[in-house]
């Protein structure tokens, strides 16, 4: 069978974990944020304003990676910030909630989420309730809310009804 020269791996999510305690410990150790010293958007921000440099190939090879490797694996696995947003939206009264009754399992909402992993819970047979609050990565950006054809997505604000 012919190889796939682009693929989407995922690799373990504890990855995310473990680097963001490595940043922490590097940045309390040094006192810099030695996280903003490798991270993509910091880099080409520096570059956008002081002018480009070796960093960016830094920034050339992750793009290789996600793009033939694994998608927007800097987010998913290792990017601080997003473990941080995490921790955000576990204490974030505003969440997107999964009713599982109405629900085409098609995978639409799956194909406009920027973090599709945490919507795992609409695919066939993977709910665990019928009505499932969205993971925490949720940036509540609502892209799903509005692609859902069946309204099985929806705003929900702990303890009160649907917003939308
Ligand atoms: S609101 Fe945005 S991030 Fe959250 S599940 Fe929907 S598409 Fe994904
Ligand atoms: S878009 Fe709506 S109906 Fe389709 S899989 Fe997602 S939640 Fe289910």
């Amino acid at each position: 069978m012919k190889k796939k020269l682009v693929t989407d791996q995922a690799i373990d999510r504890r990855l995310r974990t473990l680097s963001w305690i490595v940043f922490a410990v590097l940045a309390l150790a040094t006192g810099y944020t030695v996280f903003e010293a490798i991270s993509p958007t910091g880099i080409v921000s520096r570059a956008l304003i002081y002018g480009p440099g070796l960093a960016l190939l830094w920034v050339l090879a992750l793009l290789v990676f996600e793009v033939f490797f694994s998608r927007r694996a800097w987010c998913r696995y290792a990017c601080p910030i997003g473990l941080t947003y995490g921790v955000v939206g576990i204490l974030s009264p505003l969440r997107i909630k999964y009713t599982l009754d109405s629900c085409f399992h098609e995978g639409d909402c799956r194909k406009v989420c920027l973090v599709p992993h945490v919507l795992d819970t609409v695919i066939k047979g993977r709910a665990v309730d019928t009505e499932v609050p969205i993971k925490p990565d949720c940036t509540r950006c609502g892209l799903c809310v509005d692609t859902c054809p069946t309204r099985s997505l929806t705003f929900d604000v702990k303890g009160f009804s649907k917003l939308l």
